[in-house]
């Protein structure tokens, strides 16, 4: 996905140094895919403000050297497929070879945009290099010299245009991956040494997607939000045709709303529109952290409202329900009590899950969804003390032992809290395997009314620890 960068060009003209250069010290992740690719380096890339990927297509010809050409070729090939711009170097020193200009004509038949450098240009033994490289049919050469890191503003500026346009061009895949990294944590190690996952949960927008079947009021809600709440203005507000998320404020908490409909401007036309708002919904579902789910309150829960509730809590999302259009509804209790039903039938396994009944259209009980949201948000981030955790599980396996497996008692020695978002806990056992799936039941239900982790998908993992 980044801005790729190739460097091409025969044996010593500079490519290794010139990717180190752009990489730095800490390099070269060395590919190792098996073949053809194996020896290929890549790295992040840096120069100026701009970063980017860097493939170096050096050090792959010594090996073969009866084949010097194919071999080049073949490799470049692959690096030009992935690249967004291509940089072809030459020695200045050396001035244009054979082989240099055979890479040249070959590049030019090709539709890769190509930059010319010019390495080794540190002193005037490069002039005659840089007058003959004009003849190569590629343009003007940028004069440079990598070892020395003399006239690197030429890279700069060479890579430059290029790179900009790119960033234009993608912005709205840019803007998705940011969403995407909001929502998956990174992992941190603490103060004892373990490693966990976290994020920032101060200073990011909470993300909030509104899904659901056609016709069931999103687009309505969405609009009564954006017309009471304040939108926040100046170049990170999304508010723009092309833009997948709205942002605003609710009590001063930063919010960003995932917009289907904006998702939806920008896929492709011929494609059905059924397919599409299912696929919709699972995309907005990915980039957020609470999905609402909006139902028709005269009818509760349909198959497909189902379908999306599973796939929300099976990609660790928080889910909260929306009951809308209850201005509609004549018996009020019934249908709630409808709603509860299917609810605990078809999806026992999380419970507590919020229920929000309101109307978009008059705006009634609009004011209970983001504090509903709010404290999902918070039961999703819970993060429960490892001594509390193990405190805790002591009393569970008095009160309720776990069973014998081959005569021998299982032990449940340690358990831990491993990640937040969705809250998963790991508990060490003298055998695993063996236990039963209604005992993590037992541990993963008291856990959740214990700790008061309602209506978020927990998950306990069981691993080898004697
Ligand atoms: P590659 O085979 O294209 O990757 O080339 P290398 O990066 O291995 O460089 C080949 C040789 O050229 C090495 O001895 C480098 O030290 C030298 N070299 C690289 N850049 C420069 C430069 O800017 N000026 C001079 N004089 N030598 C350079
Ligand atoms: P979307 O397809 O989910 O975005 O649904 P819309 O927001 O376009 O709403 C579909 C229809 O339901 C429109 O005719 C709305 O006026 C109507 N509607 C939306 N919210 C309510 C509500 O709270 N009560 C009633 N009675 N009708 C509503």
């Amino acid at each position: 996905m980044p801005f790729t960068v190739a460097i091409v060009g025969r044996p010593n003209v500079g490519k290794s140094t010139l990717f180190n250069r752009l990489v730095g010290k800490k390099l070269a992740i060395v590919d190792d895919t098996p073949g053809v690719t194996r020896d290929r380096r890549e790295g992040t890339g840096r120069i100026g403000d701009l970063e980017f990927k860097v493939i170096d297509t050096a050090g792959l010809e010594e090996a073969f050297d009866d084949s010097l050409e194919a071999r080049m070729r073949e490799q470049t090939e692959h690096a030009l497929d992935e690249a967004d711009i291509t940089l072809f170097m030459i020695d200045a020193r050396a001035g244009i070879t054979p082989l240099d200009s055979h890479f040249a004509d070959w590049l030019r038949g090709r539709d890769n945009p190509v930059i010319l450098l010019a390495n080794k240009c540190e002193g005037s033994a490069a002039d005659n290099g840089i007058y003959e490289s004009y003849g190569l049919g590629l343009g003007e050469p940028f004069p440079f010299s990598a070892e020395h890191g003399v006239g690197m503003n030429n890279v700069y500026d060479a890579i430059q245009p290029a790179y900009d346009k790119w960033m234009e061009e993608n912005a709205a895949l840019i803007e998705e991956e940011k969403l995407l990294a909001q929502v998956q944590t990174r992992t941190i190690i603490n103060e004892e040494g373990e490693e966990i996952e976290e994020i920032d949960t101060s200073k990011s927008p909470l993300q909030i997607a509104i899904v659901g079947r056609p016709n069931v009021g999103k687009s309505t809600l969405i609009n009564h939000f954006l017309g009471t709440e304040r939108l926040l203005t100046g170049p990170e507000a999304g508010i723009t045709r092309d833009s997948i998320a709205l942002d605003f404020e609710v009590d001063g908490r930063k919010i960003k709303l995932i917009d289907t409909a904006g998702m939806r401007r920008r896929t492709k036309v011929n494609e059905k529109v059924e397919t599409l708002s299912a696929a919709d919904s699972r995309r907005a579902i990915r980039f957020a952290q609470v999905v609402c789910l909006v139902l028709d309150s005269s009818l509760m829960l349909e198959k497909q409202d189902l379908t999306i509730a599973k796939e929300t809590i099976d990609e660790g999302r928080a889910l909260i329900i929306v009951c809308n259009k209850w201005d509609a509804v004549k018996d009020r209790k019934e249908q709630l009590q409808k709603l509860a039903d299917r609810m605990e039938t078809s999806m026992p396994q999380v419970r507590g899950i919020p229920i929000v009944t309101l109307s978009a259209k008059t705006g009634r009980g609009t004011d209970k969804l983001f504090p509903a949201i709010f404290q999902l948000y918070e039961n999703w981030n819970i993060r429960v003390p490892t001594g509390k955790l193990n405190r805790w599980l002591e009393q569970m396996t008095e009160a309720h032992p776990p069973p014998l497996a081959q005569g021998r008692r299982l032990r449940l020695r340690y358990m831990t809290q491993a990640k937040t978002r969705p809250p998963t806990f790991v508990i060490f056992a003298n055998k695993p395997g063996d236990l039963p799936g209604s005992y993590l039941r037992y541990i993963a239900n008291g856990i959740r009314e214990d700790f008061g982790i309602d209506g978020v998908p927990i998950r306990v993992m069981m691993r080898k620890g004697e």
